[in-house]
């Protein structure tokens, strides 16, 4: 964990400590009228989602959830290994590992042969040797929800679900510059309900199997009837039985199948109890289920065995079906060529499973995982809206591959034991065959078989595969320990991706080149990415790390390897102060009494060649590029495909600069007008006046020359927020400027129109030498203005803000 970068905050959590504003913000009362994205429902999915949007201090996100507080009672429970490197990367996963159970092994009962008891017929490892450094586990789900609730109140926002709140209408204006409106009921302690009208950009219905989001977009459920009644039993018994500590597959002769799965805290255990098949169109809850019927069953299953309840935390009885809409936004397929989808659903509300293979909740949470950092990316201006089609793309595909895995399960679960001269009809099954294939399926129930098909974040191309053979394109990041080079410090190198929206790249060097070389192959990439692609993408007054995150890995000794000599990019200098980045390099050697990770051998990776791992921010790997030259225009060209570049430097220093002021006014009490009425001298111009003319002169220089319209902004600005505004509408116009619209224009004349006339300059050369680049000094002029009257009202701003923290390299 990394913290104190611009300045020791004293020795509280540092968690806690990330938050910045003075007043802590209130989600309860009332919701604002304009939201950047608003969540709907605070299940697991809508409580992943605002995590990840929670770490974004200039998103405004809320949640809606019509419970009056915290879950009290959730039902699932099962946790995947891949879930719970998402833990990690949310910064919770040792938590859930204390109080979880472990599922460390599985062991399957049949019959005995004359059917009168029950036997173990088989035992296995639950999770496959080296498929994560996770395990599998059980935790409820209501413990869940409170890890969530926490990671976002300590997050720099201190998001927390608006509770007592439910989506009633929701409207998708045409137009598509126009925000979404929502009707909000609010439900008061009075039990007096009203209602909150809100403008949103983004609407994220994470509002379960009966989503008002779904209803309202006219996406409907498909899939299989649900004809298998199932009991759900949460309890402390008492029994004979060995495996109650074991998750436990039981089919017994003729009374149907049960799945123990051992709870967290060493006594509680919970119980799937086959009930009965339904007719069609039958629904569970006309059957008039008590807990004790299920009981009953249970005993009967359990038979010789002695199964007493003690104690029941929680019953309930469902169906199983497998359900999945076609696609997860409010664009169509037939559409997406014309318009961005603003309008989503996740989690249950777009597909639902059964509960045995425990995909759900672990699904839910990877839906939402994979659409915050791009909605975070979008919002921010780094990344093109058409980004956000990859979502329905990806993760219906997704879906469909678990819903069809989930369905094959749920049948093996069902049927009975086969026995000599049973028929194949699919009502049996074999218990050799049910434990085979619940061993080769283990991957899809530890999550880690998702596999993004090729597409705009995922390379087509395969033929450097071979150079990291077990980092597998379309595959999440398999983690493994390396040690830092810095300080000698053993690490998993997955959990330095954290989700914090950032792309990584991942320079494995080779072993015949020194990496501190400048003509090594290592330090060429470093060049590359510092000077070209980093710059390209990352606004200007930001981190050079905080769009795309490089980190090295070397296969020599770090006793060898002197870290200043190094390639700035992995030894960057970040923040307010300058400071240097240590901790994005690692090599693959023995640590001090942690072992040994091997990453080349066990990944996979070419030690002569090294490679290059593109790896995206909820941490599945987009390409494996060979660590040479020509890798640099294939991640340009990879890059280019869905980010946007911020060359338009300066204006983002300017937002840079504002984005300070109103924080610098917020924390000492000064009123925003006081800062923006502020002239140097009496007869000098305020703050929004310096803003709308950079504005205007920028502009003005691409209109001139005819390659832009020229497009009139009133210069009515009064407010931090509009001027922010200001500055991103004139950055919008100018992204519209085409490299190739502005060839020959050095040869044409050029007309400038101003209010004293108008003026003609024979060429565009003329024009750029003889007028627009000695009077990119007016567009100084102004900018500089505006920073000196900050500076001089006490904003701590420096030479840096004002030129952009890419423009000296330290050496
Ligand atoms: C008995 C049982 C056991 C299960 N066990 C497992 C398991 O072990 N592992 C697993 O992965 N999955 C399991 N599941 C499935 C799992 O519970 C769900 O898949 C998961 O909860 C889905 O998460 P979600 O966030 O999409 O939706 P939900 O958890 O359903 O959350 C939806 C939220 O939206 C809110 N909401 C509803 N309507 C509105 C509205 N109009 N406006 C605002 N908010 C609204 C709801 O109050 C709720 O908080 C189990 C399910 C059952 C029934």
């Amino acid at each position: 964990m990394q913290f104190h970068l611009n300045g020791c905050k004293g020795s509280g959590d540092p968690l806690k400590l990330q938050f910045e504003g003075k007043v802590e913000p209130d989600f309860q009362t009332s919701l604002p009228e304009d939201i950047d994205v608003l969540v709907v429902g605070a299940g697991p999915a809508g409580q992943l989602l605002g995590a990840q949007l929670a770490q974004f201090p200039n998103i405004k996100t809320r949640i809606i959830e019509p419970k009056p507080g915290r879950l009290e009672q959730g039902q699932a429970d099962g946790l995947q290994c891949r879930t719970v490197e998402i833990f990690e990367a949310f910064g919770f996963s040792e938590r859930v590992l204390k109080e979880a159970y472990w599922v460390n092994e599985t062991t399957f009962w049949s019959p005995t042969e004359d059917g009168k008891g029950l036997r173990r017929t088989g035992r296995i490892r639950d999770t496959e040797e080296g498929l994560s450094e996770m395990p599998h586990v059980i935790l409820n789900q209501a413990r869940l929800h409170d890890l969530w609730l926490d990671a976002m109140k300590w997050s720099p926002t201190r998001l927390e679900p608006s509770y007592n709140r439910q989506l009633k209408e929701l409207t998708i204006p045409d137009d598509q510059t126009k925000p979404i409106v929502v009707t909000v009921e609010k439900v008061g302690p009075n039990g007096v309900s009203q209602l909150e009208m809100v403008r949103a950009k983004y609407v994220v219905g994470c509002d379960g199997s009966r989503s008002a989001v779904r209803r309202s977009l006219g996406l409907e459920m498909k899939g299989d009837f649900a004809n298998q009644a199932w009991g759900v039993l949460d309890a402390l018994v008492e029994t004979d039985f060995p495996d109650l500590r074991l998750k436990t597959a039981i089919h017994s002769a003729n009374e149907g199948s049960v799945l123990i799965i051992p709870r967290e805290g060493g006594y509680l255990a919970r119980f799937y109890i086959e009930l009965e098949k339904l007719q069609r169109d039958e629904r569970i809850s006309s059957k008039n289920v008590t807990s004790k019927m299920v009981i009953d069953r249970a005993k009967r299953i359990f038979k010789p065995y002695k199964f007493e309840v003690r104690h029941i935390a929680y019953w309930s009885v469902y169906e199983v079906g497998q359900r999945l809409t076609d696609h997860f936004d409010d664009v169509p397929k037939s559409e997406r060529e014309q318009r961005n989808p603003r309008v989503f659903i996740a989690g249950d509300a777009c597909h639902t499973h059964s509960a045995k293979a425990g995909q759900g909740m672990n699904v839910s949470m990877n839906d939402s995982y994979n659409l915050g950092w791009k909605l975070a990316a979008v919002l921010h201006g780094v990344a093109q809206p058409q980004l956000l089609h990859t979502y329905s793309e990806e993760r219906q595909a997704i879906a469909k591959v678990l819903i069809d895995f989930d369905r094959e399960i749920s049948k093996m679960f069902a049927a009975k034991p086969k026995n000599k001269g049973d028929s194949n009809d699919g009502d049996t099954v074999d218990p050799a065959v049910f434990q085979d294939y619940f061993t080769r399926q283990g991957r899809f129930m530890a999550g880690v078989e998702t596999r993004y098909l090729p597409g705009l974040l995922t390379t087509s191309d395969t033929s450097h595969q071979d150079l990291a053979t077990d980092f597998e394109i379309g595959t999440r990041f398999h983690s493994c320990p390396v040690l830092r080079l810095a300080d000698a410090k053993p690490v998993q190198l997955g959990h330095v991706m954290d989700a914090d929206g950032r792309w990584r790249i991942v320079l494995f060097g080779d072993n015949m080149h020194d990496p501190t070389d400048p003509s090594s192959p290592l330090a060429k990439s470093c060049d590359f990415l510092r000077n070209k692609l980093l710059p390209k993408y990352t606004p200007a007054n930001a981190d050079i790390d905080s769009v795309i995150d490089v980190r090295g890995v070397l296969p020599q000794s770090r006793k060898s390897v002197n870290i200043s000599d190094l390639p700035e990019v992995l030894l960057p200098h970040k923040g307010k102060y300058g400071i240097q980045d240590y901790e994005k390099v690692f090599t693959d050697e023995e640590s001090y009494g942690f072992g040994f990770g091997d990453i080349y051998r066990k990944r996979g990776v070419n030690k002569e060649k090294g490679c290059i791992i593109v790896v995206r921010p909820d941490q599945y790997i987009s390409a494996v590029l060979p660590l040479e030259e020509k890798a640099h225009d294939m991640m340009e060209e990879f890059f280019d495909g869905f980010m946007r570049p911020q060359e338009i430097k300066y204006l983002g220093n300017l937002s840079g600069l504002l984005t300070a002021g109103a924080k610098y006014a917020d924390e000492k009490g000064m009123s925003h007008e006081e800062l923006l009425s502020f002239r140097l001298a009496p007869d000098m111009r305020p703050l929004p006046y310096q803003v709308q003319s950079c504005s205007n002169t920028a502009k003005a220089f691409f209109s001139r020359m005819e390659v832009i319209e020229e497009v009139k902004l009133e210069d009515d600005e009064t407010t931090f927020e509009q001027l922010q505004d200001r500055i991103n509408k004139t950055i919008e116009l100018l992204r519209t400027v085409k490299e190739e619209s502005m060839e020959g224009k050095e040869q044409e004349p050029i007309l400038m129109k101003t209010g004293m006339g108008n003026f003609k300059f024979e060429s565009g050369q003329r024009y750029w030498s003889e007028y627009a680049l000695p009077n990119v000094t007016q567009f100084h002029f102004h900018l500089c203005s505006a920073y000196c009257i900050l500076r001089h009202l006490g904003v701590p701003i420096g030479a840096f803000d004002y030129l952009g923290k890419d423009t000296f390299v330290k050496v």
